[in-house]
């Protein structure tokens, strides 16, 4: 694709939302107020707004591989804390997908060089629940939980800043587990049951 396309492509678009309403882009540039942090996987399969159905302005966005959050990620944290300070979003949302590259290359016994000190916050969250994911004979099944367990513990590391566990307690911040399936499309909702987690962690994070 040369990127003449792009800029054609871009054109269409312009025209395509002026049509829809004169007045879109001097909305859009007027402020933002995301209802949505959305922290995805950096995978080109894998679009928040297209998948999610929503529109420029609606999601504050952050992606990396294997949608980590790190605790010394000074780009994750800066995302966070200014969106959930700054931007007042009221929903968290970690998702990641199955087939990921990040969680299969984690997966496996290699070097892989600079994404060795990424990867390894994944095979950490292997390691605490080492006893259910070699319970799973089957492969694949096994790397598909490891998406899932790696979305609820980085679901757990957003709630464990001190910005987040504030917006919780002062305005009732939210904060969703999903997965993107994408063999069939379908977004799935984990419906992690935070209450529990936090019972059991806050005495640990409580900030
Ligand atoms: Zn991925």
């Amino acid at each position: 694709m040369h990127v003449s396309e792009i800029f054609k492509n871009n054109e269409k678009w312009v025209t395509d939302k002026l049509s829809l309403s004169p007045d879109y882009f001097k909305n859009l540039a007027r402020d933002q107020s995301p209802e949505f942090l959305y922290i995805g996987c950096s995978d080109s399969r894998v679009t928040a707004e297209e998948l999610m159905g929503i529109e420029p302005g609606q999601a504050f966005i952050h992606r990396n591989i294997a949608n980590m959050v790190i605790s010394i990620d000074l780009n994750a944290l800066s995302v966070i804390h200014y969106a959930v300070t700054y931007l007042n979003v009221k929903q968290i949302v970690i998702c990641g997908h199955y087939n990921c590259g990040g969680v299969k290359a984690a997966m496996q016994a290699d070097d892989l060089g600079i994404l060795n000190p990424w990867l390894r916050n994944i095979r950490d969250v292997y390691r605490l629940h080492r006893e259910e994911l070699n319970g799973i004979t089957e492969e694949q099944l096994r790397y598909d939980r490891l998406v899932e367990l790696n979305v609820q513990e980085q679901c757990i590391n957003v709630i464990k800043t001190a910005d987040v566990q504030k917006a919780i307690r002062q305005r009732g911040l939210t904060i969703h587990g999903w997965v993107f399936d994408i063999r069939s499309g379908r977004l799935i909702d984990l419906k992690i049951d935070f209450r529990k987690i936090l019972e059991n962690i806050m005495e640990i994070y409580r900030l």
